[in-house]
């Protein structure tokens, strides 16, 4: 489970995230909405500690994260601890590509968990097959398409066993008749019962898996509840206009 509370982000005199308080439970899918520019990515990448927040409070799995004034994590151990239950697939498929996609899969779970090599590869295959990508251990990612790259980065953030999945847009930088098989990965995993927060601009895609839907306007959530509410009843004007730009 993930819950932020009153998180603030501010790059220089720019404030990007003003106060923004929102849980997804265990087994929860918290899809968030917004415009370009409406600090989603910003706000994933505090929790994930990739941007160190300018205020609140990130708690994964009950565990209050030790920030410094400053943001900054004051606790290298708890930081490396908690990071491990986390994974994050972005918009790029930032895989490695000097090596194949089982050494890929395997690369976490061998060098920060420390799992043996022989075992960590059994497990890697296992996802690799889940994520329709058996045939395709051995390949480098420049050969594969688009589509294969996410699925292999996704099965990359699984292969630590996250308690919590963050997903940026990770279909959008896919030619249109790839994404449906990424989707089809992720709409799996929530079946699953994964824990995730997913920012996507797929409007049908979040109001079929999300039990939760977020909508972030200039660094505040305009309006939030479940699906049918948010797509089919949006009360905010500013929501109204979003749904009927991006439909
Ligand atoms: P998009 O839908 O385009 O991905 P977003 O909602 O993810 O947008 P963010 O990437 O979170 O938006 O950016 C929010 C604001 O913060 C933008 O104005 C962006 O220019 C600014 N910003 C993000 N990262 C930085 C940074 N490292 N330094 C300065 N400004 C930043
Ligand atoms: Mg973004």
């Amino acid at each position: 489970a993930v819950r932020i509370e009153d998180l603030h982000k501010s790059f220089g005199t720019l404030k990007v995230l003003k106060g923004v308080s929102l849980t997804a439970r265990q087994g929860d899918v918290v899809a968030i909405i917004g415009g370009s520019g409406s600090g989603k990515s910003t706000m994933l990448r505090c929790i994930n500690f990739l941007e160190s927040p300018s205020g609140g409070k990130i708690i994964i799995d009950g565990e209050e994260v030790k920030m410094r004034a400053d943001g900054t994590p004051a606790d290298r151990r708890q930081i490396e601890r908690i990071r491990t239950r986390l994974a994050m697939v972005f918009q790029s498929f930032n895989l490695w590509t000097h090596r194949t996609l089982l050494e890929n899969v395997i690369e976490v779970p061998v060098h920060v968990l420390k799992i043996p090599r022989a075992e960590a590869i059994a497990q890697a295959r296992v996802l690799l097959k889940r994520v329709g990508l058996a045939d395709k251990e051995d390949a480098f990612p420049a050969f594969l398409s688009g589509g294969q790259q996410q699925r292999a980065a996704i099965a990359r953030a699984l292969a630590v066993d996250p308690s919590v999945m963050l997903f940026d847009e990770p279909t959008s930088a896919l030619d249109p008749e790839l994404v449906g098989e990424v989707l089809t990965v992720i709409r799996d995993l929530a079946a699953e019962g994964r824990t995730m927060l997913l920012v996507t601009h797929e409007m049908r895609f979040a109001r079929e898996v999300a039990d939760h839907v977020v909508y972030l306007y200039q660094g505040r959530i305009e309006e939030q509840g479940p699906p049918a509410e948010v797509f089919g009843n949006p009360k905010s004007e500013r929501l109204q206009q979003f749904l009927k730009s991006v439909s």
